[in-house]
């Protein structure tokens, strides 16, 4: 089935095709030049990156959770600290924290699936050393709110901006907010790359620093000196040269998201028990990483779906709690229970066509008119 799809979840062929000879050149230019590991490619990826997000440093690593556990040690978070987050968002978030040795406190999102600022405040205690706010489906978190929070509690903020790159909030972009903010090139995020890959956005000269010294063994490449324990955990050369000629698409990329987010809604706009994602506001421009919708029938319509040829996710099925083995706390937020059993994530990527959301919304249409 999954390679007849008529409607297919992600396209990566075709999205390769489209852009086959920028890609092509970069990479076969960075390997007949041997610019392996940490060379002139990534700086300037890193550049464009930090300037496109409006920060003064993007420091490449190795994945989104690279991304956010660096962050978190360079910020000096360890055992006998709590870290605030939701816990509706994918592991990596959670397990940067554990891996960090601080404890993860999970806290409820609100209608728009982003933190629920009052469940923060309530969360906070003389232990919290940091707050993640995660930007999810491509749509900024109320980063006015949480930062006069934290500002108040002397509370770090670290973004968790993985599905929100492109995005913003009264004119800022995702990852711009925070003490850090934490991407992923995962290659099926909106700035995907050949494999996995990440980077920490920030404006401060010293944990950029110290995120650079962790990706690559904790080693200053000038002098040699070790100054710290690291890891081997730096974007890859030619992948951050990819990423780099994908950059400058990505504005595009965005737009038609928000087109087809467009078209999604206004097919769908009081069909069924349909609850849509929010589009814009006053103060938001998404950027739709995911089209998530919200019904109470959500296996019976995948299963229409999918007989219809047409491809869905489901993030996340059940609450990471409940995975026996994360050894996780049940933090006890009964709305994100339920919304692991409501939500469904349709078709969106830079590839799809109008007329494929069109199919789309027809079939959902019709599984509703029929029941
Ligand atoms: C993708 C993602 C991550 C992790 O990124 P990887 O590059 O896969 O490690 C973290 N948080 C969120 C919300 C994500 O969607």
């Amino acid at each position: 089935m999954a390679t007849s799809y008529r409607v297919p979840f992600v396209d990566p062929r075709k999205h390769y095709q489209r852009i086959k000879s920028e890609v092509d050149s970069a990479i076969s230019d960075t390997l007949a030049a041997g610019d392996l590991v940490l060379r002139r490619q990534l700086a300037d990826f890193e550049r464009r990156l930090a300037e496109y997000v409006g920060t003064k440093y993007a420091v490449g690593v190795a994945s989104g959770y690279h991304a956010l556990h660096l962050s978190l040690l360079a910020l000096g978070v360890g055992p006998g600290h709590e870290v605030i987050t939701v816990g509706h968002t994918f592991v990596a978030t959670v397990s940067a924290i554990i891996h960090a040795g601080a404890s993860p406190v999970l806290v409820s999102v609100g209608e728009d699936y982003n933190m629920d600022v009052e469940a923060l405040a309530e969360a906070i205690s003389e232990r919290t050393r940091a707050i993640i706010p995660v930007h999810l489906n491509g749509r900024l978190c109320a980063m006015d709110r949480l930062q006069a929070l934290a500002r108040q509690h002397g509370i770090a903020i670290i973004e968790d901006a993985a599905q929100a790159l492109g995005a913003s909030f009264h004119d800022r972009m995702a990852g711009s907010f925070g003490s850090a903010g934490c991407f992923s090139f995962y290659p099926f995020k909106a700035l995907g790359g050949i494999g996995d890959g990440g980077a920490v956005t920030t404006d401060d000269p010293v944990l950029a620093r110290t995120v650079t010294l962790l990706r690559f063994n904790g080693e200053d490449r000038e002098t040699a000196e070790l100054h710290a324990h690291g890891y081997t955990a730096s974007l890859d050369n030619v992948n951050a040269a990819t990423l780099d000629v994908k950059l400058r698409h990505l504005p595009r990329w965005i737009e038609h998201r928000r087109a087809l987010a467009k078209r999604y809604r206004a097919a769908l706009s009081g069909v069924g028990d349909l609850r849509l994602p929010h589009f814009d506001g006053t103060t938001h421009v998404d950027s739709f990483q995911n089209y998530v919708i919200r019904t109470s029938r959500r296996e019976a319509l995948r299963e229409h779906l999918f007989d219809e040829g047409i491809e869905t996710l489901v993030h996340w099925p059940k609450p990471m709690w409940e995975h026996k083995a994360l050894g996780l706390d049940d933090p006890r937020l009964p709305e994100t229970e339920r919304i692991c059993r409501e939500v469904l994530s349709l078709p969106m990527n830079a590839e799809l066509t109008p007329e494929q959301v069109d199919i789309v919304t027809s079939s959902i249409q019709e599984f509703f008119a029929q029941s």
